[in-house]
């Protein structure tokens, strides 16, 4: 039996985990997967019912007992200052130390990017963003505070350890995808001291894969050639800070944020598995969210929990939704979340009985 938890959130987050979590069970009664799905409430409604954001009982019962968290989304804007959701993402994050967020950046129709003369054929790659270090340790402070003197801080921390294990990880990814050329991007010419950490290890790192092609990029380069010749890209390992404004670049050039997957990943542990998009208020609960990234999302959950042939059903029944424009507003369509998610899972029964 594997265990895997749903935990929709808040807004869109609950729709579309609905969807995949349908998906999710359907696969697995028809491929006798044995998922057991347990759905969790942790949300704006429970945080603002009875304070609760994530139980600490609670991280621990899924490190010790489950095998894969579907996450939908979280942010309300009745929790203005958004402490729920922090303390709920963050601390799967952190306390599950997962320090690989994959987000692919794929183009499904040509029609989808606007990029001149970009398709499907040069949009597709995977970023290796770090997700436990950079910035986002919220390790600073301010000082003089509201004066014109005000002095503001945020240390961007990188271990060598947290640099190792996030290279490490692209590179065997890289390897067992058969991709010969990987790039690490960073901002070592004026970040002397991060960037010269991650340029030694990759350095390092790269008589360990003589197989592999280990090439560098500045960050601000990337940025540009990402728009300019995408093709060039297949594999890019890079930090935390990068990685989240290259995939929201990535979001941009591959179809929007409702095709957009990202999976949470310690390997040979727990995984968290989320759209990249947010709660999106302005469209909650009206049925146009793009279920799209969350089935894309199962979809690496499924390659995680080591059902590859399962993982590309789902990838199909996608791009039959996309060929068939089954697709919600966002992509050009007329359809609701359901009927896409309908439709979805009806192909994915089609192909997976076969
Ligand atoms: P966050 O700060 O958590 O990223 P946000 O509201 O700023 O949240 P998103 O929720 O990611 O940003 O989305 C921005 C906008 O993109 C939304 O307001 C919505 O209109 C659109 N959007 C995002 N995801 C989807 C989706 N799955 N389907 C349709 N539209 C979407």
């Amino acid at each position: 039996m594997t265990r895997i938890a749903v935990i929709p959130g808040d807004g869109i987050g609950k729709e579309v985990a609905e969807e995949g979590a349908l998906l999710l069970q359907e696969l697995s009664e028809i491929r006798g997967l044995g998922f057991e799905l347990r759905h969790f409430d942790y949300g704006a409604d429970r945080y603002l019912r009875d304070g609760t954001t994530l139980p600490k009982e609670q991280i621990e019962e899924f490190r010790r007992d489950y095998r894969a968290i579907l996450f939908g989304a979280v942010g309300d804007p009745r929790v203005p200052d958004g402490r729920h959701a922090r303390e709920i993402l963050l601390a799967l994050r952190f306390e599950l130390d997962l320090y690989v967020n994959l987000r692919p950046v794929k183009l499904w129709a040509d029609r989808f990017t606007p990029l001149r003369g970009k398709g499907t054929k040069e949009i597709d790659m995977v970023f290796f963003r770090e997700n436990t270090e950079g910035v986002y340790v919220d390790v600073g402070g301010t000082f003089k505070q509201g004066t014109p003197d005000e002095v503001a801080v945020n240390e961007d921390v990188n271990t060598r350890k947290g640099v190792e294990r996030i290279c490490r990880a692209a590179l065997e990814y890289a390897r067992k995808k058969g991709v010969r050329t990987v790039w690490m991007s960073d901002k070592s010419n004026a970040m002397r001291h991060a960037g010269g950490l991650w340029q030694r290890v990759w350095k390092e790192l790269a008589a360990e894969y003589p197989d592999l092609e280990l090439r560098h990029m500045y960050v601000d380069v990337l940025a540009m050639q990402m728009v300019l010749r995408p093709e060039m890209f297949k594999v890019v390992v890079t930090n935390n800070l990068f990685g989240d404004i290259l995939t929201d670049l990535g979001a941009g050039i591959a179809g929007g944020l409702g095709f957009a997957a990202s999976a949470n990943l310690h390997p040979g542990k727990i995984g968290l598995f989320e759209p990249v998009h947010g709660s999106a208020p302005d469209i909650a609960g009206q049925g146009k969210a793009n279920p799209i990234a969350t089935f894309l999302t199962c979809a690496l959950m499924l390659e995680h929990l080591g059902c590859e042939e399962e993982a590309r059903i789902v990838e199909r029944a996608v791009e039959a939704a996309v060929a068939e424009n089954c697709l919600t507003p966002d992509a050009g369509g007329d359809k609701t979340t359901r009927q896409v998610g309908d439709f979805v899972r009806a192909q994915v029964r089609r192909m997976a009985t076969t």
